[in-house]
């Protein structure tokens, strides 16, 4: 029996499994046990397509299936919390397992917040994630960098800072990341600031981190984080689906000093990234010189997590006047105004921004100094981001009352 709390190396009985799993396979075989206890209706995993630029979503209900989306794709940059509100009714419905690597488990508590999912019926199997590439970058950076057809890559992989492909000869090339990152491939933008590696908030945090010995590439770290992720866990052993072993010390030691160097990495870029946009009214000088090039295609409002309305504000015609390309600058202000307190750094608004303007950096910047200033950190809890806690009938009394429209005392010390 596991308990909240417990810390374990898990991986598959399954020979299949454990062969074709990232790591022992353990993931796959809590998802598929999952499904076949009756646990879940549907379990929810990336799969690869075409080939491993091509990650796709897909609900699987047979357990026999679940094998086929086994494995680790760095070059897969999906948000599964905004699919679970479009596609799967936000499990308002049917129960769901789902892998979440730590940017989709905060989309999915802040779209729990806004009565979008419902968490009851959802079992997260959080990921560790060092970060993903996005498919353009990564064709672009093997053929450039690795002098490799991208199309001969079978398999990538990041391990102790590296990136490796693997190609269809069974060739192997490693090159670190940070040469990578230095000149300008690697992982996206947002990836390089996030701070949410090992994502606890989930029901079990799984990862290689702190797998060593001849354990380590064959299971996996799991860190039971709620009663239902170790339900799920103790259900799996006693069944003989997973096997599992207590982590050694030296295990914890080494997985504590690689989860502050990543925490430390994201401080470096978050300092490198914020840099570039300058202060003050030069800040606000360079985001509007580059969302003039916007053509209004709406898709940061559509990939956004926290975007959830039935009826934007942005296609108010008194609010943002219509027919004009590039949109007038109010139609981005909406979005600072409604997102920024609780932008979770997905860096989708940015991806699939049709004119490559950095959505995600300048919303994450501002996010940084409202948790500052207010103390609200998205993604990790059920609290409520800051404009929710404002009543607006009360507010309307105060500002009536006091001719005051500063909500919070923001300079106080
Ligand atoms: P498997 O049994 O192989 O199952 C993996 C599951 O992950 C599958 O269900 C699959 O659907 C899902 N999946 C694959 N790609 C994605 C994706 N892009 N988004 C969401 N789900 C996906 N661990 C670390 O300790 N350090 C890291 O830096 C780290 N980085 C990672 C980065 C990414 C993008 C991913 C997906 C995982 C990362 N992991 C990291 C976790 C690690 O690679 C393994 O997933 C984990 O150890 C579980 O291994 P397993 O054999 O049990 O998983
Ligand atoms: Fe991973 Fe963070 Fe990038 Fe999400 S934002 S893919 S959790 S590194
Ligand atoms: Fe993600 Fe951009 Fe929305 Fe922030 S604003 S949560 S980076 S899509
Ligand atoms: Fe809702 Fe504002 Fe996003 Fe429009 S921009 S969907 S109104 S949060
Ligand atoms: Fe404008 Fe880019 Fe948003 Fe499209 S995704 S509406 S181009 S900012």
């Amino acid at each position: 029996m596991v308990a909240k709390g417990d810390m374990v190396y898990a991986w598959s009985t399954d020979a299949d499994i454990l062969a074709k799993g990232e790591c022992g396979g353990a993931v796959t075989t809590l998802l598929k046990y999952a499904l076949e206890s009756g646990m879940v209706d549907a379990v929810f995993a990336v799969k690869r397509g075409q080939d491993i630029y091509d990650a796709v979503p897909t609900l699987i209900t047979d357990p026999a299936e679940v094998i086929e989306a086994a494995g680790s794709l760095h070059t897969g940059t999906l948000l599964l919390s905004k699919l679970f509100k479009k596609w799967l009714n936000g499990a308002k419905d049917m129960r769901i397992a789902v892998p979440l690597k730590g940017c989709d488990v905060m989309g999915m508590y802040e779209l729990a917040k806004r009565q979008q999912i419902n968490l009851d019926n959802v079992i997260m199997i959080g990921l560790n994630c060092g970060g993903t590439v996005s498919p353009v970058t990564a064709r672009k950076m093997i053929k450039e960098k690795f002098e490799i057809d991208p199309d001969n890559v079978v398999k990538e992989e990041i391990d102790k800072g590296q990136f490796i492909v693997i190609t269809k000869d069974g060739e192997h090339k490693g090159i670190k990341m940070d040469d990578l990152e230095d000149e300008g491939y690697g992982r996206r933008a947002n990836c390089r600031r996030c701070k949410m590696k090992i994502p606890r908030q989930a029901d079990l945090a799984c990862g290689n981190w702190g797998v060593i010995g001849e354990k380590a590439g064959k299971a996996t770290f799991v860190e039971v984080c709620s009663e239902k992720g170790a339900n799920l866990l103790s259900g799996a052993v006693k069944a003989g689906a997973i096997a599992t072993e207590a982590p050694i010390e030296k295990a914890l030691e080494i997985r504590g000093k690689t989860e502050n160097a990543m925490l430390k990495l994201g401080d470096k870029w978050r300092a490198r990234d914020f840099a570039s946009l300058g202060e003050g009214s030069d800040r606000l000088k360079k985001i509007m010189e580059d969302t003039s090039r916007c053509i209004k295609c709406y898709q940061c409002i559509e990939n956004c997590p926290i975007c959830y309305c039935v009826e934007c504000s942005t296609k108010k015609p008194y609010l943002v006047e219509p027919g004009k390309v590039p949109p007038p600058f109010m139609f981005h202000l909406i979005r600072f105004a409604h997102i920024s307190d609780s932008c979770i750094n997905c860096g989708q608004c940015q991806e699939l921004c049709a004119m490559d303007i950095p959505n995600a950096l300048f919303m994450h910047a501002l996010q940084v100094e409202l948790e500052k200033m207010f103390g609200f950190k998205p993604g990790v809890n059920m609290d409520l981001p800051v404009l929710a806690l404002v009543e607006e009938p009360t507010e309307r009394e105060r500002l009536a009352a006091t001719g005051s429209d500063q909500i919070f005392n923001i300079f106080q010390s």
